[in-house]
């Protein structure tokens, strides 16, 4: 797959900003003022920074699974809106001894107006995109691996080995695959070929489950939780007995997906999967009381998962 008409077509990818002129309003979502927070963590640091946020009008089709009146009372026990969900973008900087590693990379400036914060907060927290030796893409939806590269072409981090989870390269990178699905669903492939096409085997760096991204007792691991892509895969950063585990997308709202694990966001590939990884990911987060974070968790995106009935709770760092 490639060429010039497959690029000259490609989009932001499959988490697009909503268009105002089919949908109803319900006003822009406000952007954290601050947008990074620091923790360390044993010999770690590690650093949220936020992207941005999408507002989405909340339809039927956002649940896939469960009627929309049962979704909006969840939300409303949570005292939180009923007509639309704001959707939170959370990279995450580890900073390891001389090692800078985001996971992540945001929308850059192939995104809406209330996205494409990254940069400027990376700064923020002190950091250039220069300093940024590995950035770890953990699925190929387009809100997480746009900010790879810019609108125009160039790389948005000079430096930086690319490194992806070898199963969601091969999906995604298939031309089959990308024949085979619907229409809706062939510009978030062609939006992967514009931001890997071109990328040498010295810049991108294949990883699979279970290994190390950075090996030490200070250290990065990867992890598989299959579903909501076919090669979807967290990572855990650890400093001795400190440990942080980056859960990507096994919820894109936490008040809904981890509160209710058996419901299915629209864009889960394989809800089924995804809702076991779910579930198996945030029972141990639970046993082993490790820190979490998550790319559509509400800022400081930092915290502990706690059983709440059926489901589980995100509780922020204070
Ligand atoms: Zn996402």
């Amino acid at each position: 797959m490639g060429g010039s008409a497959a690029a000259a077509a490609c989009t932001a990818g499959s988490f697009v900003p909503l268009t105002a002129q089919t949908s109803a309003y319900f006003g822009a979502p406000s952007v954290v003022q601050v947008g990074f927070r620091r923790q360390q963590m044993g010999d770690m640091e590690v650093i949220a920074l936020n992207d941005g946020v999408v507002r989405r009008p909340l339809a039927a089709e956002f649940v896939r699974n469960t009627p929309l009146n049962e979704v909006q009372t969840l939300l409303c026990s949570q005292n939180l809106p009923t007509e639309y969900v704001d959707i939170p973008f959370m990279a995450f900087l580890i900073v390891m001894g001389n090692r800078r590693v985001l996971l992540d990379s945001g929308f850059a400036d192939n995104g809406g107006p209330t996205t494409g914060r990254l940069m400027g907060n990376l700064n923020a927290a002190g950091f250039k995109a220069g300093d940024i030796d590995t950035v770890v893409l953990k699925h190929y939806h387009g809100d997480h691996i746009n900010g790879v590269r810019k609108k125009a072409g160039h790389m948005v981090f000079p430096r930086a080995k690319i490194m992806v989870p070898m199963v969601e390269h091969a999906f995604w990178m298939d031309d089959a695959h990308m024949a085979a699905v619907p229409d809706a669903m062939k510009g978030a492939f062609m939006n992967v070929c514009r931001v890997f096409g071109g990328m040498g085997a010295e810049q991108l760096v294949q990883f699979v489950p279970g290994s190390d991204i950075i090996s030490g007792v200070t250290g990065i691991k990867a992890m598989a939780a299959f579903g909501h892509t076919p090669g979807h895969t967290l990572v855990v950063a650890q400093s001795y007995r400190h440990k942080f585990a980056c859960v990507a997308d096994l919820t894109n709202v936490p008040a809904l997906f981890a509160r209710n694990p058996d419901m299915a966001v629209q864009f889960d590939m394989d809800a089924e999967a995804a809702r076991e990884a779910r579930l198996k990911v945030f029972n141990m987060l639970v046993d082993a009381k490790m820190m979490a974070g998550g790319f559509h968790f509400p800022f400081p995106a930092f915290g502990r998962i706690e059983k709440i009935g059926n489901g589980f709770d995100f509780k922020p760092v204070a």
